[in-house]
């Protein structure tokens, strides 16, 4: 049986399945992974611009990074988000886990997305309190570096978790529970390097679930996983859809 069709036929017996994105998984949308070749730490310092002590002396350097990141990709998202929203339609799916910033789960129609690092969704001034909407500093962000309209300061700090920063407990509170109550763990283009990415699958299988990794390179943690593919999310995820679907016909 190949890892497709063994993946399709888990899905199907699955009463609750959990999908766990990170970068890897918004690299076919245009947006870069941070780590590896092509990514992002190539080109700038973390600590500079992804850092809660980074953004405090220079906001701007942040704000540089994410245009390069999320307005000049025009990123939208790729069939790999479908497929995983399309999981969830078919109530397969309970939940999706993500690392990712970028909103495209929701955007692709995946209505419970735990978003373990925040979201660009709501941008507030950290010297007057004024919260923004995304839209609103993404116009701002095509021309210039944003400031709060209402006092000026350039201190927008968007609603994501910064590297020195705490994870929100609530949202992690859930995914562990996701993670405990699943029978089956699907990871799709993350190195699981970052906790709790590292841990999740793990807490996953101590539990009783199945476990299936979709990532382009392998990771120190594949040999736990019941099935590991290495290759492209945007083109594996389809098709294990695709064979789904003709097994609940
Ligand atoms: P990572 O950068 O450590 O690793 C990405 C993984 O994705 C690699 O192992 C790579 O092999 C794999 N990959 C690359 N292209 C792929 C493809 N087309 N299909 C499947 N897999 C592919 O990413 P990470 O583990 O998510 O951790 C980095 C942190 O950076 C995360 O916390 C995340 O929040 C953040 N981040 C988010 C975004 C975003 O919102 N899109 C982008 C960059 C980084
Ligand atoms: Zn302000």
């Amino acid at each position: 049986m190949d890892e497709i069709e063994r993946i399709a036929e888990m899905l199907k017996n699955s009463k609750h399945a959990v999908v766990f994105t990170g970068a890897g998984i918004s690299v076919e949308s245009g947006i870069p992974p941070f780590r590896g070749k092509g990514g992002l730490w190539e080109k700038y310092d973390p600590e500079e611009v992804a850092s809660i002590y980074g953004f405090k002396r220079n906001p701007k350097a942040f704000w540089q990074f994410a245009k390069e990141l999320l307005i000049k990709t025009k990123a939208e998202p790729n069939k790999a988000h479908y497929a995983i929203a399309e999981l969830e339609r078919l109530g397969i799916v309970k939940a999706v886990i993500t690392q990712n910033i970028d909103m495209l789960h929701q955007k692709a129609g995946s209505r419970r997305a735990l978003e373990l690092h925040g979201s660009m969704e709501y941008v507030d001034c950290l010297d007057c309190k004024t919260t923004y909407k995304w839209e609103d500093v993404e116009e701002i962000l095509k021309k210039e570096i944003p400031r709060c309209k209402e006092c000026g300061s350039y201190y927008l700090k968007p609603r994501v978790v910064f590297f020195g920063e705490p994870l929100p407990r609530d949202v992690l509170g859930e995914a562990m529970n996701e993670a405990k109550m699943c029978d089956l763990f699907i990871v799709v283009g993350s190195s699981l390097v970052v906790y709790p990415a590292a841990h999740l699958p793990f807490i996953a299988k101590e539990n009783g679930a199945k476990l299936v990794i979709v990532n382009y390179d392998p990771t120190e943690s594949d040999p736990i996983f019941d099935v590991v593919i290495h290759g492209k999310a945007g083109e594996i995820m389809p098709k294990i859809v695709e064979r789904l679907n003709e097994k609940l016909k």
